[in-house]
């Protein structure tokens, strides 16, 4: 909705709603009643959602233990992100206690984590948040406009939270807001950010819900959200909350943030270097990544008063080769697992053997996108095995280096090998087809074993199932079975190899034979060798 618009839109409500003065989420709210808009009374008692936050005791070493069962490495960054947790729901369960002796003089500690793509971030994020039994969102900041009218708002992140906990604001009250991309944000000095975005602009939005902001409930995007604001306000009774406090929800952003550490090493190294060297590992950029400070943060083009607000910093380090196969073989998340799920799903088993988890993982890593090069690699070595087996008899198949060089080789022998095998499962779709037809028609083919033999044979010749071959030879067969059976109560009929060759010439011949036979036999078509 362009601005033009929402401001017509505005002027309609005003007209629909004449009592209505600025201040809800559309900047509208009922004359009558204003009181009313601050009570909140809760549709139903909240009890158990907050059991797992009120009765949250667990150490820094404990949430370290469960995410080692996902994650591979990043060992620093599971120490920091436990301990902060740790700090963070100990602090909201005494809140919710009315234990805090803090009050306004709790800091929050919103995290910053550093770290190239695919290596982990958003799923020890993940993971976090659902040992801990909050929402959890996330959202790349190069969505975000400052003003909403282009992109998202800020504030539609916490809104998501409020979906994700089933429209429970008081557990989204202490959700985890995770913000990937946050370097784009950066006004000069980052990787080309703020082109699109006006950086800073969002990075100020950004710093007020980190800190505290009371966020409506409907965007001022959201036509039908502010029509269910102004029913809502107009309904007297049962008022439901109609913001939501970001004052206990945890904000972690987090970015490649690349050249950044070449930043880093100017600072740490004074005027002895540079440049880094081009040749500088990505080891090499976890080493100075882990020692930023908050003016390298500042010089590369963020806000001092944005960066303030994340005084909790963490590197990640990127995954060697040898941590992709770790990643494959012990996380419990990994992605082969899913693996075997799919083809557990046609009851089909693969064995992987050692070569194949070394060659994936060399592939993976060669693909420069962390973890996420496994699924491509992964993909690509299953693709067509997913696509072609499940249609076969073959129930188990082995994958080794060989297989992840050349799926499509090891899949033909495979298929070659299991020829035997194929035929007949592509004999009993012929079945089925008669089944089929019999069910929709009631008329019975009967189809001779040359009839079949052609028909396997065109399957295999050009890579078409049975039923798509069978559909579109006998499309116009209901049509002329009917004819004859009219004539001569005939619903069975022989198909041979003839029929399979030429369909439509087979049948004219046996409606013409239908009105040469005026006795009614019953053998409409006779069966060639
Ligand atoms: P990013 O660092 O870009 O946020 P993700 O956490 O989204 O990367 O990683 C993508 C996927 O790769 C994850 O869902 C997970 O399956 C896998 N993965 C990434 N890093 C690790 C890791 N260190 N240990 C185990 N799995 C990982």
């Amino acid at each position: 909705m362009s601005k033009n618009d929402f401001e017509e839109f505005q002027k309609q409500l005003q007209k629909m709603f004449g009592n209505v003065k600025a201040g809800g989420p559309f900047g509208f709210q009922p004359q009558a009643e204003p009181e009313s808009s601050s009570e909140e009374v809760e549709e139903e008692p909240e009890e158990d959602i907050f059991e797992k936050i009120r009765t949250f005791n667990l150490k820094p070493k404990e949430i370290r233990d469960e995410l080692d069962k996902f994650v591979i490495k990043q060992d620093e960054a599971k120490k920091v992100l436990s301990v902060a947790v740790c700090d963070h729901y100990n602090h909201v369960r005494r809140t919710i206690d009315g234990t805090d002796v803090l009050g306004d003089d709790y800091a929050k500690q919103n995290i910053l984590v550093l770290g190239p793509t695919g290596v982990g971030k958003t799923y020890l994020l993940k993971c976090i948040a659902k040992i801990i039994g909050v929402p959890f969102v996330k959202a790349d900041a190069t969505k975000f406009s400052e003003t909403g009218y282009v992109g998202r708002d800020v504030e539609d992140m916490v809104r998501d939270l409020v979906k994700t906990a089933d429209g429970n604001v008081d557990l989204a009250e202490f959700g985890i807001v995770y913000i990937d991309e946050i370097d784009k944000l950066s006004n000069s000095g980052g990787s080309g950010g703020g082109k699109d975005v006006n950086g800073r602009g969002v990075q100020i939005n950004l710093l007020k819900l980190m800190e505290e902001a009371e966020v409506s409930l409907k965007s001022q995007m959201d036509m039908m959200g502010q029509m269910e604001f102004l029913m809502d306000m107009n309904k007297s009774s049962k008022k439901k909350k109609q913001t939501i406090n970001t004052r206990h929800i945890l904000f972690i952003v987090s970015g490649a943030f690349s050249n950044l550490s070449e930043l880093i090493q100017r600072r740490v190294s004074g005027s002895k270097i540079g440049f880094m060297a081009d040749n500088s590992s990505s080891e090499d950029d976890y080493e100075y990544l882990r020692l930023v400070e908050t003016p390298d943060l500042v010089n590369y083009g963020f806000e001092p008063e944005f960066i303030g607000r994340l005084p909790v910093r963490v590197a990640c380090e990127s995954l060697k080769s040898e941590d992709l196969k770790q990643i494959l073989i012990n996380s419990e998340g990994s992605i082969l697992k899913q693996y075997v799920e799919d083809f557990s799903g046609y009851g089909i088993k693969f064995d992987i053997d050692e070569s194949a988890m070394d060659r994936i993982s060399q592939k993976a890593h060669s693909e420069q996108t962390g973890a996420r090069g496994l699924m491509t690699v992964l993909e690509r070595t299953f693709r067509s095995f997913k696509f072609e087996l499940p249609s076969t008899q073959i129930d188990k198949f082995m994958v080794n280096a060989g297989t992840v060089d050349n799926p499509q080789e090891c899949l033909a022998e495979l298929l070659d090998a299991n020829l035997d095998l194929q035929k007949e499962t592509l004999k009993a779709e012929v079945d089925k087809f008669v089944e089929r037809f019999s069910e929709e028609y009631g008329f019975t083919l009967k189809f001779n074993s040359n009839a079949i033999k052609a028909l396997v044979a065109i399957s295999i010749e050009k890579d078409k199932t049975i039923r798509a071959i069978c559909e579109d030879k006998f499309k116009d067969f209901p049509y002329g079975l009917k004819l004859i059976s009219e004539n001569t109560n005939c619903r069975t009929f022989t198909v041979n190899k003839a029929v399979i060759d030429d369909p439509d010439k087979e049948l004219s011949k046996w409606v013409v034979e239908r009105f040469q036979k005026e006795d009614g036999s019953s053998n409409a078509s006779k069966d060639s060798k």
